[in-house]
This record gives C-alpha cells, structure tokens and sequence, in this order.
C-alpha cells in the first residue's frame, strides 16, 4: 500500500478499525524491519490482546530504552497493518538469542509496515543474531531517527484540555482518540518508509499455504484448554484423515486429498511435537518453525489411507532413506518404528 492509499483506508475506516501501540526495547523493531513481524510474550494481558487483534488492525510501533547501552530516544517509530497472527517456535529477537529462549512466541505478521526513521541503512540480509553490538547500535540511531517524541504529543495533544501523556508502559495497550488524530495528522507530514509484504523476507511464497495451514490449526489448538489440547488434535486428525468416499473421479479426488491431507498434516506434525518418529530429530528454520516431513506408510496412491495408523512423521532425511531405500532397509525403519509405535498398520509385502 502506498502511503496516499493507506491514508485514505485510515481515514476512510477510522471507526472501524482499532489502532492500538506496541512497546518494546529499540532493538527488537531491528527484526520488525527484517521480518516484518512483532511479537507478545504469555502474560495473560499480552496474550489475550493478540488472540484479539484482526486484519487490518493498526499497530503504532513505540520503541522504548534499548537494553544494549546506547542513548536512544524513546518513542514512535513507525507502525504496521495487522495481515495475520501465528505461535512461533524457535528466536526472532535479540533478547531471546541472548537468553536462547523462545520469549515472545506470540507473532503478528504485517501486510504493510511504515518507518520514520534512515531504516534503508539496515542491512537486511544479516539476521540480528548475526549482527554485532556496534552495528545493532547503528541500526537503532537510524530506526529511531524522526521518531515522534513523547514531548511532542504532550505539547500537542490535549484531552480534557490537559496535555496528553501517551501510555508508555504496558507492551500492548489503545491509547486517546485525540492522540490518534494527532498521529494521523504526523503521518501525512513526515517523510516515510514503505515495506510490502513481499519486501519483507519473512513468509517465502512456497511455504504460505504451510503457514496458513499451520496457524490456523495453532490458533484452534489454542483455544483448547491444555489438559484437553491431546483429545482435541486426536480428534481433528481422525475427523480430517477420513476419506470422501463419494468422490471417484479421480482427478477430482486427488485434489480434494491434497486439499484436506494439507490440513490434516500439521495436527500430525504437532501430535509428535514436530519429531522425527524415527529418530527424534527435528530443526528450526529461519523463520522461526520447527521443520518436518509428514509420510504415507502405504503411499495414498495406492492405499488413499489418510489413517494415523497409515502417517509417519520424519525428519527429512529419513523421510528419502523410507521413500527410496530398498526394501530390506524399509523393512528395518518400520519394525523400528512398530516398536515404538505399536498402532502402525504395515503388512509387508
Ligand atoms: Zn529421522
């Protein structure tokens, strides 16, 4: 969206849509400028206000003191167009590589985000784990840049004719309908910095069927109680796995497989914490997911079994070693596995 264009949405949805501010340490908007995406912690506050957030939403970033020591300035730096949300496995932010901790799994992915500040001088291709403390604090200089102060909303915004002290504490918070005209009133003047879904690297175009398929399964899972979360992913993969017997034509039933396998994969996936049944392996990837491979037994072109008894989870090499190995090596990962495993349904040949 262009900045004209996302003017006339904000003006034009004023009523509609919500505009709320995020905080955090100057640092951590580094990621936000790479991956496009912010993040909330567990706290019930945080997590309750994500699991509420829509698309469309608007996000104003408030970039708070770093932790690394540098004098920043605090304040807002730039904001975002809420696309969609996810739980995140693995680190996005500086903090979480120094504690090696998944704090704030909670993501918001934008479709469009807005900078003040000199961000064209952040290099994109080197992740913030691999950057070092003096470029890090270079990177913040040139994010915080043009930044609104609080100074300047105070002296400008008053409500109940008293000047207006924007909410500085609280990661995630709404903030006065006078300040919102005020902002909006600051981002027709102020120089910007556009980022497109597809300028930020965060989603690559092959795995967005996976993430989508992947969240909304989290987001259901989610609302479960955890005692109950087992029974309910039991449930989904049995309803989901079952085949639509009706359908014979059998290009038609090829893409209706996909479709609903597709879905079925992550609850299968997550019933095996994304382990390799095999072996136990799994890995993160650059976007923050644990990585693995959902397998046939019998390969659905023969069976068209969706069964549990008939899906094995595999990390990618024993995925290949299953698919193309010879027969006696098939035969030694499934008796491995039967041990293991006791329901897998294999006949041998
Ligand atoms: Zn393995």
């Amino acid at each position: 969206m262009k900045k004209e264009e996302l003017l006339n949405y904000i003006e034009n949805n004023w009523r509609k849509i919500n505009i709320y501010k995020s905080t955090g340490p100057a640092e951590h908007w580094i990621t936000t400028y790479v991956k496009g995406v912010w993040g909330f912690n567990g706290k019930r506050s945080n997590h309750n206000f994500w699991k509420k957030l829509k698309e469309g939403d608007i996000l104003i970033f408030h970039s708070s003191k770093s932790d690394l020591k540098i004098k920043n300035p605090s304040g807002i730096i730039g904001f975002g167009i809420v696309k969609h949300t996810y739980v995140k496995d693995g680190f996005f932010w500086y903090t979480e590589y120094k504690k090696q901790e998944n704090i704030w799994p909670y993501i918001v992915i934008f479709s469009d985000i807005f900078f003040f500040g000199d961000v064209q001088k952040i290099n994109k291709n080197r992740f913030i784990d691999e950057k070092n403390d003096d470029e890090i604090k270079k990177d913040i200089i040139n994010l915080s840049k043009n930044c609104i102060s609080f100074e300047d909303i105070k002296k400008n915004v008053r409500v109940n004719n008293e000047p207006y002290n924007f909410p500085v504490q609280g990661s995630a918070s709404s903030f006065a309908e006078e300040c919102k005209d005020y902002l909006l009133k600051a981002l027709k003047e102020k120089q910007t910095v556009a980022l497109k879904e597809e300028d930020v690297q965060y989603i690559p175009p092959e795995i967005k069927e996976d993430i989508s398929n992947d969240y909304e399964a989290s987001k259901e899972i989610d609302q479960i109680p955890k005692e109950k979360q087992t029974e309910y992913i039991n449930k989904k993969i049995e309803e989901l796995s079952k085949e639509a017997g009706e359908i014979t034509e059998p290009k038609e039933r090829l893409i209706k497989h996909k479709q609903r396998f597709n879905k079925l994969k992550p609850y299968i996936k997550k019933k095996f914490d994304n382990k390799c049944q095999f072996c136990d392996y799994t890995f993160i990837q650059k976007n923050g997911q644990h990585y693995s491979e959902v397998c046939h037994i019998i390969p659905w072109s023969k069976s068209h079994d969706d069964s549990q008894e008939n899906l094995i989870v595999f990390c990618p090499n024993h995925h290949k070693e299953f698919d193309l190995g010879d027969k006696k090596r098939r035969q030694e990962i499934i008796l491995k596995l039967k041990e293991k495993f006791p329901d897998i349904n294999y006949k041998f040949e």
